[in-house]
């Protein structure tokens, strides 16, 4: 057995309050759990860290010794150890403790390691049954209102399995940033067409699908690394629930008590796997995502759930469905999107931290997308142009608080995209979009590109659309600008594709515009 690292001299234990426990039930440090042993590495899922505040962030690993066969895991409660460090070496520890996994949260363990420095890195591991994990790195934030001249930060989505590989994720774990952003779209619960790698289950309908696509991809060795590399902010899109859900509304073909329980399971299983704090965790009522979250006196995010709360699809038809693209009157001022809570909670905090780059993550496109279908113009009926009341609102906060830089960044289109936002009141440039690609997901071809792109060129000043390309977002905040690099890779049907940067979009302090240089 491991050695107890409670015994260590050097060990600064922390309070009951700050050290973590596994999800769903109370911390047990030390309680009296069987040793066990296990027949493979049970931690083929690797580690992550998020959600970094200025004295600690979480740390996460799942117990899996046969990723796709759960029933591979002793189904009891498992003792597991974790430490934090200020080196690699683990020579300096200062934090541990014990907790325990559970099989009834897939044996996955959130610790909130506390106590810790801001604004510097820690090494963390963890050790089950005699065995020790990869070493994780993760960065403290600096303390609020502290002077921070730069932060680096990736933005990522849409990470079809079945679909490519993830060099991407390969160049942004090279690149290490203080700060990884995922918008949505982790998992996508059935293959697209042309897989590159075997999806583990045709349509994710029970809680064990659901894990079995987080381990598929948690198996890929560039997202485990990218999980090592850096603390992430996490929300979801549509994908690890549903094609296009929008709250308890069942979608076609489901019944309302069907649905729910399809969200339930999608629900446990995404905090399952993901560096989430307890605060997030599954109750009968959904899953508290959006946060907000401060570093120094430089960047404010505000994530938010655009799914979770949605009002239902406008002109659905006769037997439920929804077209892809619609031309109906969904003007009514009361549709929300982010739902009542949510928009008030972003309204009143939006900008408090006096940073100076306020950045909006959410999950998909601000701008205004039509498409021509012979004369007749539609738009998306998933995007915020679906909801154009609750856009609208969402715009003039960024328009009229008196927050520094105001910038929005999203995902889900498939495609790298930048833009400045208007104010809905007066037509002027309130603040900048910034879209990323995607991480695997295909992205549809020349045609599109042609056609979104004229279709911009007639519509915005300025705007930078490239959707041939997978790969991500890499930013940094700094007192002048903010500068994202569009990393995009050659080819995801290689694990090893080189990445390059296609375009440097940059936001100069004070002005709602984007450079572009391609
Ligand atoms: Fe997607
Ligand atoms: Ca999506």
């Amino acid at each position: 057995m491991i050695e107890d690292p409670d015994r260590r001299g050097v060990i600064r234990l922390l309070g009951a309050g700050a050290a973590g426990g596994v999800a769903g039930c109370a911390s047990l440090p030390g309680a009296a759990v069987e040793p066990v042993r296990f027949a493979a590495d049970p931690f083929s899922l690797g580690v992550a860290s998020g959600d970094p505040l200025s004295d600690g962030f979480v740390i996460w690993t799942r117990l899996a010794p046969d990723p796709l066969n759960p029933a591979a895991t002793p189904q009891r409660p498992i003792a597991v150890t974790w430490e934090v460090a200020e080196d690699e070496t683990f020579a300096r520890i200062v934090a541990a403790g014990r907790t325990r996994a559970e099989p009834a949260w897939a044996h996955a363990v959130h610790v909130e390691a506390g106590g810790l420095k801001p604004g510097r890195p820690y090494a963390y591991r963890f050790h089950a049954g005699g065995v020790t994990s990869p070493t994780g790195r993760a960065k403290t934030a600096p303390l609020l209102g502290a002077r921070l001249d730069s932060l680096s930060f990736a933005v990522c989505s849409c990470q079809s399995y079945s679909t490519g590989f993830y060099p991407a994720y390969a160049d942004l774990a090279a690149r290490a940033p203080d700060l990884v952003i995922h918008v949505g779209d982790y998992i996508y619960t059935k293959p697209w067409t042309d897989p590159v790698r075997r999806h583990p289950v045709p349509e994710a309908v029970t809680l064990d699908d659901y894990r079995a696509l987080y381990a598929a991809a948690k198996s890929d060795p560039a997202l485990m690394a990218a999980h090592a590399a850096a603390p992430w902010l996490a929300i979801w899109d549509d994908h690890e629930v549903f094609n296009d859900y929008r709250g308890l509304h069942a979608p076609e073909g489901l019944s309302a008590q069907a649905f729910a329980a399809r969200r339930r399971n999608a629900y446990q299983a995404y905090f399952e796997h993901m560096p989430l704090r307890r605060r997030a965790r599954p109750s009968a009522r959904g899953m508290a995502l959006h946060q907000r979250s401060g570093f120094g006196d430089l960047v404010q995010f505000d994530q938010l759930d655009t799914r979770q709360f949605r009002d239902d699809h406008p002109c659905r038809g006769p037997e439920g469905e929804t077209p892809g693209w619609i031309a109906c009157d969904a003007a009514a001022p009361g549709r929300t999107l982010l739902g009542d809570t949510q928009e008030d909670w972003l309204a009143r905090g939006y900008g408090v931290v006096g940073a100076r780059w306020n950045i909006i993550v959410q999950t998909t496109q601000l701008t205004t997308y039509e498409r021509d279908f012979g004369g007749a113009r539609r738009v998306s009926s998933d995007r915020w142009a679906a909801y154009p009341a609750a856009r609208d609102r969402l715009l003039a906060l960024l328009a009229g608080r008196p927050a520094s830089n105001p910038v929005v960044v999203g995902g889900d289109i498939h495609a790298f995209f930048a833009a400045p936002l208007q104010d809905p009141a007066t037509g002027a440039p309130a603040a900048v979009e910034l879209v990323t690609g995607a991480i695997s997901s295909g992205g549809g071809g020349q045609g599109r590109y042609d056609a979104e792109n004229g279709f911009y060129d007639e519509h915005l000043d300025a705007h930078y659309f490239d959707n041939r390309w997978n790969g991500y977002l890499a930013c940094t905040a700094r007192r002048d600008s903010l500068v994202a690099e569009a990393r995009v890779v050659e080819s995801v049907r290689d694990p090893e594709s080189p990445a390059r940067t296609l375009a440097r979009l940059t936001v100069p302090d004070g002005a709602a515009t984007v450079m572009v240089e391609a």
